[in-house]
C-alpha cells in the first residue's frame, strides 16, 4: 500500500481527513510520526500556502505529501480573516480565542451582513521537486452566528450558520459535515484525480 504523509498538525483536520478518506487505498501518515518540523506559512494565498506545507513534508520525508489549508472568510471584514484563520487572535490562539475575537468584531453587524464561507485548497505533491501538484478546492457558505452552538467539529464550526440545514457547523454529525463541508469537497476531489494520475 502506498504511503502518503500529512502536512498537518491540526487534530480537527486530521480526524476529518482520517474519516473521508476511510475507503482510500492509500496509508494516510501525520507528519509528526517523521518529526517533520512545521514551515512558515508565508504565501498570500491558501493555494501557495498549502504547497509550501506539502512541499516540506515531502522534503522532509521522501514521500509523497498532501497537505490542507483552509479558513473561513467573513464578507463584513472584507474577507477576514482568510488565510489567517487560525492566527486570528495571534499566533498560538486557541479556537475559543479566535471565535470571541470573531464574535467581538461582529457585535454590531445585523444577521443578514453575518455573510461567510470556508475555502480549502489540498495540495498533492508526488515528490518535493513535483512541477505538477494536484491541487483542489471547496468552499461551504453559510452565515456567523451571535454565540457558539454544537460540540462537534473544531475551529469556527460552533458559530457557522448552515442555512441548509438550519444550525451551526458543530451541530451536525460528522458524516453530514463532511458531506456538505469545503474539506469534503476538496478531498473527493483530489480522490477522483488520483484516480486517474
Ligand atoms: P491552517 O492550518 O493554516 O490551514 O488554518 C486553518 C484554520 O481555519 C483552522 O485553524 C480553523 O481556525 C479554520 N478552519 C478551517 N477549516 C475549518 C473547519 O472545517 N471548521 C472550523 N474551522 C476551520
Amino acid at each position: 500500500m502506498k504511503t502518503i504523509v500529512l502536512a498537518s498538525g491540526n487534530q480537527g483536520k486530521l480526524r476529518e481527513f482520517a474519516q473521508i478518506l476511510a475507503a482510500f487505498h492509500f496509508e494516510i501518515v501525520p507528519q509528526s510520526q517523521f518529526n517533520v518540523p512545521d514551515v512558515e506559512e508565508t504565501g498570500l494565498s491558501f493555494v501557495e500556502n498549502a504547497l509550501i506545507k506539502a512541499r516540506n513534508a515531502a522534503q522532509h520525508t521522501g514521500l509523497p505529501a498532501m497537505s490542507d489549508d483552509s479558513g473561513i472568510e467573513i464578507d463584513a471584514l472584507k474577507g477576514a480573516p482568510g488565510i489567517y484563520s487560525a492566527r486570528f487572535a495571534g499566533v498560538g490562539a486557541s479556537d475559543e480565542d479566535n471565535n470571541r475575537l470573531l464574535l467581538d468584531k461582529l457585535k454590531a453587524v445585523p444577521d443578514d451582513q453575518r455573510i461567510a464561507r470556508y475555502h480549502c485548497v489540498i495540495v498533492y505533491m508526488h515528490h518535493a521537486n513535483d512541477p505538477m501538484p494536484l491541487i483542489c478546492q471547496g468552499t461551504w457558505e453559510g452565515r456567523i452566528l451571535h454565540a457558539p452552538r454544537g460540540e462537534n467539529g473544531f475551529g469556527y464550526d460552533p458559530l457557522f450558520y448552515v442555512p441548509t440545514h438550519d444550525c451551526a457547523s458543530a451541530e451536525l454529525p460528522p458524516a453530514v459535515k463532511n458531506q456538505l463541508s469545503h474539506r469534503g469537497q476538496a478531498l473527493r476531489a483530489l480522490q477522483a484525480a488520483l484516480m486517474v494520475s
